[in-house]
């Protein structure tokens, strides 16, 4: 249905104000005056991901969470929600591949500007006890990087800016864009973020995580149990296998294929996303990049 995108600095009050949208979006779905569609309101930030802010400090970690962060985003999308993003969104690239994932899913759009100075984020970072304070080298380096949203382009508007004095968000506004704003159709370059149905993205996660599990045994030829007739034989390497290295792997197969799927180049939509498939091919597909051996 909607796509709110925040956007501000390190504690700037992002939260504070996705908590005051959220409160003022439930109220006005359950009023029995309110006569749209059946509606729910989900937030979604690093908290709820238990993604540490200590993950800002390390490019390398930093570009892992927001992987995690867009791939929860793309399995909430949908028709029936109005999904709140409560992250630091500091990156124009990254306020854009949101907007165009929203159009692939039809949805409205909105960005919501939190608004600070770095003297008040810096006091306030500071003055945090809730454990979700950047350090001061890492929130002055997100600070410096910060790429302001601007209404005159299309992925960032509309805009809406919340000043810190202001007391509330403009309700009004936002509520109008979720409800009413215009839904663009996708265009070509949206095209190419299909999401994989979400099924399939659990089978990765389910073949990942099990791998994971199995990995670091010496000489390691398991039995990998993926479902009642799938049962490969493999062989691991001696090391374990890393969550994040198993991530990387998931992530680049599910580009790899929807590209295929999209551009209808290899397998011209012919892909099987059945669980059972999806798991074959992703071994092959680990085998292919030599992370494990698939015995014949
Ligand atoms: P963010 O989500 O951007 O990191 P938070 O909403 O968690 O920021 O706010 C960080 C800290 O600043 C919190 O302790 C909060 O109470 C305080 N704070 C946020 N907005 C304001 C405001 N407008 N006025 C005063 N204090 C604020
Ligand atoms: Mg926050």
């Amino acid at each position: 249905m909607a796509l709110v995108t925040f956007t501000g600095y390190p504690s700037s009050g992002k939260t504070h104000r996705a908590i005051q949208l959220k409160g003022h979006l439930d109220r006005r779905l359950t009023d029995p005056s309110y006569s749209g569609p059946k509606l729910k309101v989900i937030v979604l930030s690093d908290d709820a991901l238990n993604i540490d802010r200590s993950s800002y400090n390390d490019s390398l970690l930093e570009r892992t969470a927001r992987g995690a962060l867009f791939d929860a985003i793309q399995r909430q999308m949908g028709r029936d929600t109005i999904l709140i993003i409560d992250a630091l969104n500091y990156i124009k690239g990254l306020r854009y591949q949101l907007y165009c994932a929203a159009r692939e899913f039809k949805l409205r759009v909105c960005t919501v500007y939190v608004v600070a100075t770095p003297g008040l984020c810096r006091r306030w970072n500071s003055e945090r006890s809730d454990g979700r304070g950047y350090t001061t080298e890492t929130l002055d380096n997100l600070i410096a990087r910060y790429e302001e949203p601007s209404s005159m382009v299309r992925w960032d508007s509309p805009l809406f800016t919340v000043p810190w004095s202001e007391s509330d968000v403009p309700i009004e506004l936002i509520w109008k864009a979720v409800t009413e704003g215009n839904v663009k159709p996708p265009n070509v370059g949206t095209q190419a973020v299909l999401k994989a149905p979400s099924d399939a993205l659990h089978t990765l996660e389910q073949v990942s995580t099990l791998l994971q599990a199995v990995s670091g045994v010496p000489g390691g030829h398991v039995t990998l149990n993926l479902s009642e007739t799938l049962k490969p034989r493999v062989t691991l390497p001696e090391r374990s296998l890393t969550l994040s290295e198993l991530q990387r792997m998931k992530r680049q197969f599910v580009t790899v294929h929807k590209k295929a799927i999209t551009l209808g180049t290899v397998e011209k939509g012919t892909v099987d996303w059945s669980e059972e498939s999806v798991a074959h091919k992703f071994i092959e597909y680990l085998e292919n990049n030599k992370l494990i051996i698939i015995n014949k």
